[in-house]
This record gives C-alpha cells, structure tokens and sequence, in this order.
C-alpha cells in the first residue's frame, strides 16, 4: 500500500548545505589521548558509576548502570584505564557538569565478550531489556532510551513504525552518509524494532534532497516488501517527530501525548542500526557518526568514539582563521558551545563552525510589529508573538495556556522575524523557569508534607507519654492503697483491680516489675521493728509508744472487713 503524504502547517526553506559534507564517505575518528564519558546521555536519571578511579576496562564493559527502567546504561568506549570519575563541563546551552567517567585508552581496543542474539527468538521484554543495558537511545538529538519508546501505549500495540531518516536541519549530513553507506544495517535494526513492536506497518521518511540515501534505502529494503520508503517533501522542520508522524500518516499527535497512544512511533535511522548492532553482533551504543562542517577546510562525516574531545575532532576538520564559535546540532536548533574541551556524547549530531561571513549577527532587536509572519511559520500551530510578549512578561501562566510547552524549538518563528526577535531564547528561558518553579514547588509541597508529618508524630508520642504516666501513678496510687486496704473480692475492675492488674494497657513485664515493687514495701512494711528509744528521755520514749500501740490499732482495724451498710 503507497503512503499517502499530509502537510503539516508553517516550517521554512531554509538554504540546506547538506553538499559541502557529503563529499566524502564517513571517517573513523581517530582514538584521542583520554575519553571523557559522561553518565547522563540521556532522558530520565544519572546512571550509576560501576568503575572507579585505577581500575582497567574493557571495550564496551558497561561503567553506568541505568537508574530504574527510566535511562540506558553507559559503556567503555575503549579497553584501558580509569583515571578518574568526577564532574566535568558538558556541551549543553548552560554549560552545566556533570558525572563523567575519565578513561586513559591503552590502544589495544580489547572488547568484552560480545554476545549476539537471534531476535526473532527472543521476547520483546527481553530484548527492551537488552536495548536498556546495551545503552541504546535516539541518536536523532533528543536521546530519549528506545526501549522506553517500544512499550505498547494506550493503543495496545504499535501498529506503525516511522523511520526516520528526513535530516531536515541545514548543514546536517550524518544521517544521510549512514543511508548511504550503511542501509543494510539500518533495514536489520528496523526488523527488531518492528519484532519488538509487532508493528504491521514500516515507513521510511526521507527528505527529496537525499536521492542517494533514498535509492541506497530502497535497494536494502527491496526483499522486505511492506517496507516503504517514502519521499517527503523537502521543508523544515519534516525531520520533527510529530511532523514527520502527521506527513506520513495524517495522525496529529497533541501536547503531553506520546505516538504509542495512537499505534504509532517514530525511530531515527541512527538508533535503528544501533538497535541492529546491540542485538544481533552484542555491541553496545559507544560510538555515533558527527558531521563536522560549516566554516572548516576539511567538513565531512566522521564514526566518533562516546567521550571523545570535540577540539580532539576539530583539528580533523580545520576550523578556518576566522571561525568565532562552534555550534552544537545545526543552525535552526543548535546551541553555540561554550567551550571545544567538552565531550561528544550520543546527542551530537553534528558540529559546525560559524564565521561572521557565514552567519551575519543578528541585527539589534526591534519591536514587535504583530506582523503575524511568525504565527504563519510555526508548524505546532501556536502564536509565537503572543508566547513572546507572555515570556518576556515572566506572565507564565498565560504561556502555558497559550500552548509553550507545544513549542518544539524549531526556530522558524525567529527565523522569519522581521524584527530580530530572538523568540526561542524567550520561550526557553520560560520554560526552564517554570520548569524550576514546578521542581520548586514540588520541594515545598514535600517539605511541608515532612513537617505535617513530625508535628502529628510529636503529638502522638506526647499523648502516649501523658498515658503512661497517668497508668503508672494510677498503678502507684492503687499499690498504696492496696497495701493499706485488701480489695474487695469482686470481679477487678480499673479503679479496684490489684496493682498489676490496674494497668491493663501496661504489659505483662511492666506489670510484674510493679507487682515485686509492691510486694518489696509490703515486707519492708510488716517487718518494720521498734526504733531504738533507749537513749531518749523517759517522756519521749513513753510518747514513741503510744504513737506506736496507735498505729498497731489502726493496722488491725484496716485488716478487719467493713460491716454492710444495714
Ligand atoms: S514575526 Fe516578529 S514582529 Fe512579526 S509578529 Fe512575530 S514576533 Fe512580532
Ligand atoms: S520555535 Fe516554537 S513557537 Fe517558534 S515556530 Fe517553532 S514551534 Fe512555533
């Protein structure tokens, strides 16, 4: 069955650039002098060092294990040494660190025991586990884990597998030379994806610029009937998840919901044949393809070891003289880095060198004029205008409400503004801020929750102590009387029970301690003799007696049951 093709609203045309990188096959990036391999590659939580600092690895040995089901593991991207694991800069917009792994290469590239597995024998559960600790994400930028992407939604299966290979970002070329050069192993991983899936459907998305890597595509594909692959037209952003999805199938995937909610998901042609290579030959994700281009002598493609130094890279491509930033990903979504030290990791796609001549600064800028030019760009259908004036505002509700969290940073809004706006820096900034004021929040909420907490148990155990000093001085009251006065040999009841028995809430040890108290001042009691009054006065010692004779009578007045009342 032939896709039909839908459009999808807005994007731009911008000048591709995809020649100036495609005129070489893809390069092995040579081992650098050390790797630093960050722990966090991907969505979810911060993999867990299993190494430390001396101790010797093996090609592909995993060094992170993935937190819960929600990240991938992290491996060895070559045998050698661990120098260290410490927090090191990451290429990210606000140049945060991070855990990283330091490994010293010894050169001799000394794999782990690889072990391959025959997926078509295989369970889908097994082999999302296998994708999870293979260390196996999306290569296309947003480094979600893939077995997370393979879990059946709402919809109870996915019926249709999209393949990404459109590449729309200008300059961008890794995943073209892969298709090139390497479709055979792209078409193996799709076969898992769609046995994992149980997918009815394939189709490959590829943008009409890339004939080469369609044909190459089509030729691997061309046993496998029902895999189509499918031309699409050639405009920024079709390499977006949800547009591509809504290209090739018409199906429109709303904010907050995932493509499995409707029998759908979409895998980039980068993880697929990383899918391929963790199955079916048992290597681990430790390497990508990154296109070095723009302002460079020599751009191209090169295969790039996870940890590798990019200004190690660099010096492959030659950045020229005038070159005055390095930019991560590509024009339209990329992010200037803030230095070249900093690592590869498996989001890099590409990196690419811009001069004053290549890119223009921007021009100061200028009010808003409500031109509406942005509104018609936008391919998620929003009003940038209106996100901009609600951001700039700190108003974060009214963005909300007006949709920024649909917002896929794709840029053409700024792209067409006339004004010079640099609108995705506002709704970026907005939603870092709302983010923390969500994460802040969420800490309150459970401080609060602490504290409510503490209090109730503070009252508690003070009530409980009230109880059992109110028991014990009732038991203490009722031993003494007790003792002066024999209770009645009626049925014990709270107020007259024995002193053990007084204390019902009290439990047997405690019950027994008073008890032998009791008995203890009884003896003492009885056996109380006559103090020594010799050495006293005749009218003292004859004073002591009678006080005495008294206190005999009344003990036996106290032993004698009481008459009934007549
Ligand atoms: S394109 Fe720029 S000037 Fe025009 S409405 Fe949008 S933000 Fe305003
Ligand atoms: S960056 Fe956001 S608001 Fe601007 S065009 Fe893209 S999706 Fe629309």
């Amino acid at each position: 069955m032939l896709a039909s093709l839908f459009k999808f609203r807005g994007g731009v045309k911008p000048a591709s650039h995809k020649d100036e990188s495609t005129q070489a096959p893809i390069a092995r990036a040579p081992l650098p002098a050390q790797l630093v391999v960050p722990l966090r590659q991907s969505a979810g939580g911060t993999p867990q060092p299993l190494v430390s600092a001396g101790q010797k690895v093996l090609k592909g040995e995993r060094i992170g294990a993935p937190e819960g089901s929600f990240s991938a593991a992290i491996h060895a991207p070559t045998s050698g040494s661990v120098r260290a694991v410490e927090s090191h800069m990451l290429p990210h917009p606000s140049g945060l660190s991070a855990p990283c792994v330091v490994i010293e290469p010894d050169g001799e590239e000394r794999w782990i025991e690889r072990v391959p597995v025959n997926y078509a024998t295989a369970s889908p559960d097994a082999l999302r586990d296998l994708l999870r600790d293979s260390g196996v994400v999306g290569l296309g930028g947003a480094t979600f884990p893939s077995h997370l992407k393979l879990k059946p939604g709402a919809a109870g299966r996915i019926g249709t597998l999209i393949i990404n290979g459109a590449e729309c970002e200008p300059w961008i070329t890794c995943d073209d030379l892969l298709m090139r050069e390497r479709a055979g192993e792209i078409v193996r991983g799709i076969a898992i994806l769609r046995h994992i899936a149980s997918a009815e459907r394939v189709l490959i998305g590829i943008e009409d610029n890339k004939p080469q890597a369609i044909a190459a595509m089509r030729a691997a594909t061309a046993q496998s009937g029902d895999i189509e692959v499918v031309p699409v037209p050639t405009r920024y952003p079709a390499g977006g998840e949800k547009q591509l999805i809504r290209v090739l199938t018409g199906i429109e995937i709303p904010y907050g919901r995932i493509g499995p909610e409707f029998g759908v998901q979409c895998f980039n042609v980068g993880t697929a044949r990383s899918v391929h290579r963790a199955i079916e030959l048992g290597e681990p994700l430790i390497s990508r393809i990154v296109t070095l281009t723009g302002n460079v002598e020599r751009p191209g493609n090169f295969e790039v070891l996870i940890g590798t130094p990019i200004d190690e890279l660099l010096t492959l491509a030659a950045p020229k003289a005038d070159t005055d930033r390095f930019i991560m990903g590509g024009p339209m979504m990329g992010f200037t880095l803030p230095r070249t030290d900093l690592p590869v990791t498996k989001a890099a796609n590409c990196i690419l060198a811009a001069s004053p001549a290549l890119f223009p600064p921007q021009g100061p800028e200028m009010p808003c004029i409500r031109c509406g030019a942005c509104t018609r760009a936008c391919p998620a259908e929003l009003q940038p205008h209106e996100l901009y004036w609600f951001s700039r505002a700190k108003n974060f509700g009214k963005a909300q409400e007006y949709g920024i969290f649909d917002c896929i940073e794709c840029g053409c809004c700024a792209y067409v503004c006339p004004s010079n706006i640099r609108l995705v820096d506002y709704y970026r900034f907005a939603k870092s801020s709302m983010r923390t004021l969500e994460r802040e929040k969420a800490a309150s909420d459970a401080a609060r929750v602490r504290f409510e907490f503490r209090n109730q148990r503070e009252e508690r155990e003070k009530a409980e102590k009230a109880a059992r000093l109110a028991a014990k001085t009732a038991a203490a009251r009722q031993a003494i009387a007790g003792a002066d006065k024999p209770a009645p040999a009626a049925a014990p009841t709270q107020a007259t029970a024995g002193p053990a028995q007084a204390l019902p809430q009290l439990d047997d040890a405690k019950k027994a301690l008073i008890a032998a108290a009791i008995a203890r001042a009884q003896a003492q009691k009885e056996g109380v003799q006559p103090k020594n009054i010799d050495n006293l006065t005749p009218e003292k010692q004859a004073e002591i007696r009678e006080i005495e004779a008294r206190r005999a009578q009344v003990r036996e007045m106290a032993k004698t049951p009481p008459e009934e009342p007549v």
